[in-house]
């Protein structure tokens, strides 16, 4: 039975508003596109799409947690996340990658690394 296997990838790097208006930002990302596309024809992959969001950490209160360095949006600070109000979410698949987390004895935690007891602790 033939079947199709895809898989996504997630990526990231820190840029600023400075490198993207300067276009150090599309030079990178075109040779990393070249290279991409060099190393998945190696395995007989075929790229379909990607997509990218830029997000600005502070408006959003996104930042790593200080305890593990996952990627998180501080609920406490950002209760509505990502969440736009309508039905297409732009931000909808960056769940797996962007945890929920919180402030806790003043440090940004992930929902991993919160205490169950907290609002957005993992298990609460
Ligand atoms: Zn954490």
């Amino acid at each position: 039975m033939k079947q199709i296997a895809i898989r996504k990838h997630y990526s990231y790097f820190m840029t600023n508003t400075s490198e993207i208006q300067k276009g150090v930002f599309d030079e990178k990302m075109e040779r990393l596109d070249a290279e991409i596309a060099e190393l998945l024809n190696k395995y007989d992959l075929k790229l379909i799409s990607y997509a990218m969001r830029f997000i600005q950490l502070e408006k959003m209160s996104v930042s790593h947690c200080e305890k593990c360095e996952n990627i998180m949006i501080n609920r406490d600070k950002n209760p509505t996340g990502f969440s736009s109000g309508d039905a297409t979410n732009f931000y909808a698949d960056l769940d797996f990658v962007i945890y929920d987390g919180g402030t806790h004895e003043g440090k940004n935690l992930c929902m991993e690394c919160l205490p169950t007891s907290h609002r957005w602790g993992y298990f609460s």
